[in-house]
């Protein structure tokens, strides 16, 4: 019997799980896929949002300004790559200009932290690489980057030495309510029983909701697709640089990641299916054109793969609520962009709710909010990598070329549990560089076999039928 269940890990479930786990509470967290952050939270924007986008009537709004503040000792505690480079909107017409006052007048009744409304001269003092264009603009400079998908497994690793059970592969399939808790069964067959149950399940939390008797409402698949350029591409700017935005998207940006790649998109399109991630030719045509007006040297030739993610859309706001038709089930739908910025205030609004509910909080003196952080090899200076594998020589054998991770690296990330290969990619960013896995494939292949006993032609991209190889060596 747990306290809570909470459905999905994504960065929403993970941030509510870590949260929890700070209190006597046994809490279970609950994942359809192989891995955690195989949802909307490992294809986004990574961007720690200013706080000036959305009027703070809106539950997201404010949630975004109380998140992002809350980055900075996150990662004191987590190490997860995080930085604080600053947005930019950039207005390319004076008629633009109108709605960037707007923007800038809305950041400083939110109180998004030192934001500036910016002259031409200053928008290309912040930015060089901006368009010659730019007339003015909106400068924040709390925004941020981040890689998503590691700050999920940082959460999940923080949650998990704390307490939290997680089962992947769980796929929530049946509910009921009987004798004072949830019953919950996943399409194999097993099920947990719970005295709470939260819905986190992102894109299907319609489904679930429904499942459990719940409120009726439908979730709408919104997909945003992006081009990824290479390290070495001219086009990267030091800062986000923002369009003026539309009335329902923020627009195509040009984003600096946190590793040093350039992001270019996203679309913004309604699609049928919620598995459909597919991109399209036609989209880099689309997206460089619209990147190139802001940073004219964003070129298609630095392109290294593409991928695509998909909103979670229900109205215009995140809906957080306890359910008013089944007892103890807590709504956390529609989590939509600014998910990602909101997810550590999203975790304190539901850890607030459940205990106004009656749920007994009695703080674990044995919580301990710190992981065991590791730097990168890749990072670290000639005569400390020789120590490194002077200890262990597995840190010496390079089996990702183009990001430089070792193979020890990879072994850490099979022994934590990711054992599929985009699990492996997001934990170390091997097979991320610019051949995208062409060379190190097969190697993490023989690594997840060597260490975990999966014949190969079982190991998977990413759970499921996402077989890699098959027949006999
Ligand atoms: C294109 C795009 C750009 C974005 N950019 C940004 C940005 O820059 N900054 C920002 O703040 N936000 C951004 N967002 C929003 C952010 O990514 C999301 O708000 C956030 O990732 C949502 O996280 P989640 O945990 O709620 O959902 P998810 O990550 O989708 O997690 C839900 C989980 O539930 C699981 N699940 C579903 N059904 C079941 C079931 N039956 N049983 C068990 N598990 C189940 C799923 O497998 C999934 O892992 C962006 C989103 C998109 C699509």
């Amino acid at each position: 019997m747990y306290d809570v269940a909470i459905i999905g890990a994504g960065v929403t479930g993970t941030s509510i799980a870590r949260k929890l786990s700070r209190y006597k509470l046994r809490i279970a967290l609950l994942e359809k896929e192989a891995d955690v952050s195989f949802g909307t939270s490992k294809a986004n924007s990574g961007i720690i949002h200013g706080g000036f986008h959305h009027n703070k009537k809106y539950l997201k709004a404010r949630l975004e300004i109380s998140g992002a503040a809350m980055f900075d000792q996150l990662q004191r505690e987590l190490g997860f790559p995080f930085r604080r480079c600053g947005i930019l909107v950039a207005a390319m017409h004076h008629d633009e200009m109108e709605a960037a006052a707007h923007l800038f007048r809305q950041g400083q009744e939110n109180g998004a932290p030192g934001i500036e409304f910016c002259s031409r001269e200053r928008m290309l003092e912040l930015e060089p690489k901006l368009s010659q264009n730019v007339v003015g603009g909106v400068y924040a400079p709390s925004g941020g980057i981040i890689e998503p998908y590691r700050f999920v497994f940082s959460l999940l690793e923080s949650a998990v030495k704390n307490g939290t059970t997680v089962y992947t592969e769980f796929e929530a399939s049946h509910a009921e309510w009987a004798e004072n808790c949830w019953n919950i069964t996943a399409s194999d067959g097993r099920n947990i029983l719970a005295r709470y149950a939260v819905n986190a399940a992102g894109l299907y939390a319609d489904n679930i909701s429904k499942m459990f008797g719940a409120e009726e409402y439908t979730i709408e698949a919104r997909k945003g697709a992006y081009f990824l350029l290479d390290r070495l591409a001219e086009g990267h700017p030091q800062r986000v640089v923002f369009p003026v935005p539309s009335r329902i998207s923020k627009g195509m940006l040009v984003i600096p990641t946190v590793e040093g790649t350039t992001l270019i998109g996203p679309t913004a399109d309604h699609v049928d299916n919620k598995e459909d991630k597919a991109t399209e030719g036609n989209h880099l045509a689309l997206i460089s054109a619209s990147a190139k007006l802001l940073v004219p040297s964003v070129s298609e030739q630095d392109a290294i793969t593409n991928f695509a993610g998909l909103r979670p859309a229900l109205n215009d706001d995140f809906y957080i609520a306890f359910s008013e038709k089944v007892p103890r089930f807590l709504q956390v739908a529609g989590i939509q962009s600014p998910g990602l910025t909101a997810a550590p205030a999203i975790a304190r609004m539901v850890k607030d709710m459940l205990l106004k509910d009656g749920l007994e909080l009695s703080e674990d003196p044995s919580y301990d909010p710190f992981i065991r952080q590791t730097v990168p090899v890749r990072t670290l200076p000639a005569e400390k990598r020789a120590e490194l594998v002077e200890q262990n020589p597995a840190y010496g054998n390079i089996v990702c070329r183009c990001e430089e991770i070792s193979e020890a690296e990879i072994v850490e990330a099979i022994r934590h549990g990711h054992t599929t290969l985009d699990g492996i990619k997001f934990y170390t960013r091997a097979q991320m560089g610019r051949c995208q896995g062409g060379f190190c494939t097969g190697k993490i292949i023989r690594l997840i076999q060597r260490e975990t006993e999966i014949p190969y032609n079982k190991i998977t991209k990413r759970g499921g039928d996402s077989l890699i190889l098959e027949g006999e060596l």
